[in-house]
């Protein structure tokens, strides 16, 4: 088998969102789908250990809010690789609460559905909820995230609670100070000097070593020296 084939299996990017009672959270999903039109169903795959999956279980409900191509990836990195147990992911971003009580993210998405769970199938590490759409809004218009552009383009990772996480993917290359990649240890974000971090202000062709201090992980937001070199 060559795990390489699933990464051509095409994904948009979400915040799936939830509550359970006045609490609300929302994680990252690449895995989710429209499956029927009359009536409109929808289904997302939710690791069992996520705050969220709890949260659906306990509504069944739950929202997908699309994600911009442009969004960056602090935003991103807030509801992928933090987890909602430690802290509230929607402190100081636009959302909503719908008349369900379920959120939805205003910002950098073009618009949100929400679903009510219909049925569900237990995957092991994973549940796939399957719901019945029961609001919708399109908020602005562009280009939604893909799976394949946030990993190409923007550089993203993979946290390994994801369902399409892949053992031992990485991206291996060595060089001088001017190429030399370093990993963050906590989230496997590859700083690349060749594309910088723009959203953070650090031009393309900025050595690692020259990044200010106070600069933080795009992703998770830990300091610079939870970064080790790529080998
Ligand atoms: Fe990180």
């Amino acid at each position: 088998m060559d795990p390489n084939i699933l990464h051509n299996i095409g994904y948009g990017m979400y915040i799936a969102s939830s509550n359970k009672g006045e609490a609300i959270n929302g994680q990252i999903a690449n895995t989710a789908f429209q499956i029927t039109s009359e009536p409109v169903t929808i289904a997302v795959s939710i690791n069992k250990k996520n705050l969220t999956h709890e949260f659906i279980e306990a509504s069944l409900c739950f929202s997908l809010s699309i994600l911009l191509e442009d969004t960056p990836l602090s935003f991103i990195g807030r509801f992928g690789f933090r987890s909602g147990r430690e802290e509230n992911k929607f402190k100081d971003i636009k959302f909503e609460r719908l008349a369900s009580g379920c959120p939805v993210v205003l910002d950098h998405c073009i618009g949100y559905l929400e679903a009510k769970v219909i049925n569900k199938l237990d995957c092991g590490t994973h549940t796939l909820f399957i719901g019945e759409m029961t609001e919708s809004k399109v908020l602005r218009s562009g280009k939604p995230l893909t799976y394949d552009y946030y990993h190409q383009v923007k550089r993203g990772t993979t946290p390994k609670t994801a369902p399409t996480f892949i053992k031992g993917e990485e991206d291996i290359r060595s060089g001088d100070r001017k190429t030399q990649k370093y990993r963050c240890t906590v989230c496997n974000y590859i700083y690349d000097p060749a594309n910088g971090d723009p959203d953070s202000g650090i031009q393309p062709g900025t050595a690692f070593e020259d990044i200010p201090d106070n600069w933080k992980c795009p992703i998770c937001g830990v300091a610079k020296d939870k970064f080790v070199k790529e080998t």
